[in-house]
């Protein structure tokens, strides 16, 4: 299983010279499993995806002129960090191509008009019907476990406000874990913790350190925003026995994620700050 990320920040892009390190765009990550591809949330990191895969066979057949590519998407919930590059992602434009979209209904809205909710006018001026692939739609429930040919994704939900769901990808005998969007609970998540142990890495939302968690009082802190921090994903890790700690959906500067970094690692060595680019051989 090859997993590089596209996008890694949280809430909203943020392109500048204090994010060239990490990357300024928002959640996305490609799943490689053998020749199966599947991608965890469309934010803005899944445009440049796009670009990428265009150049891997998911352009227009110069004889038939159209796609061949297939790529499964999963949606952890539909704030807009995680659907923004989705209008923009070139795959899609093409005919042929399949594209096949995982989510859940969000807040009683189904998954196909949450999601095509963004492309309407006056938002956006072309509709997902519009773009040409072979879209379509799977609605997921809690607890399901699907299979993309040799690769099997189960789903949990998350705590987060509005919901958000999880996904466990195995493939050979190795399992990763995306955790984002995520708030933990005071004390062991056990539903984490039990969907989550001993699989080999975890993509864990840490968005905050404790500090800008907890704050100094009840009015500073950001409980409730749906985000968990670094802290909390080393002690799941080190609860559950996952192998490796990814820390993503990033709210901070370069300069502060390198401290990060090295604080996490030196609580829990397997810690690794996700960035564009990376790539992550499970
Ligand atoms: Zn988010
Ligand atoms: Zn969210």
């Amino acid at each position: 299983m090859l997993v590089k990320f596209w996008g890694v920040r949280g809430s909203i892009p943020v392109p500048g010279s204090s994010t060239i390190k990490f990357g300024g765009n928002t959640s996305c990550v490609e799943v490689r499993c053998g020749r199966d591809i599947i991608i965890i949330d469309g934010g803005t990191g899944l445009r440049v995806l796009g670009l990428d895969l265009m150049k891997r066979g998911f352009c227009p057949d110069l004889k038939s002129g159209m796609g061949r590519g297939k790529v499964s998407i999963l949606f952890s919930h539909m704030h807009w960090d995680h659907i923004q590059g989705v209008p923009f992602f070139g795959p899609a434009f093409i005919k042929g191509n399949m594209i096949n979209i995982y989510g859940f209904k969000h807040l009683n809205v189904d998954l196909q008009q949450t999601l095509t909710g963004q492309q309407k006018l006056p938002n956006y001026p072309v509709s997902i019907y519009e773009m040409g692939g072979d879209i379509k739609f799977i609605e997921l429930h809690e607890g399901d476990v699907i299979k993309i040919n040799r690769a099997s994704v189960t789903a949990v939900r998350l705590n987060h406000p509005g919901g958000s769901f999880g996904y466990k990808i195995s493939y050979k005998r190795k399992s990763l874990i995306y955790a984002c969007d995520y708030e933990h609970f005071d004390g062991m998540d056990r539903k984490l913790f039990d969907f989550a142990k001993g699989s080999d890495a975890i993509i864990y939302d840490a968005q905050y350190t404790s500090e800008e968690y907890y704050g100094s009082d009840r009015n500073s802190g950001r409980q409730g925003w749906g985000h968990s921090t670094w802290e909390k994903g080393i002690e799941l890790s080190e609860a559950a026995g996952i192998k490796k700690l990814i820390l993503f959906h990033h709210g901070h500067s370069d300069e502060d994620l390198e401290k990060i970094e090295k604080a996490a690692k030196r609580r829990f060595k397997n810690t690794i700050a996700a960035y564009e680019g990376l790539e992550l051989r499970l």
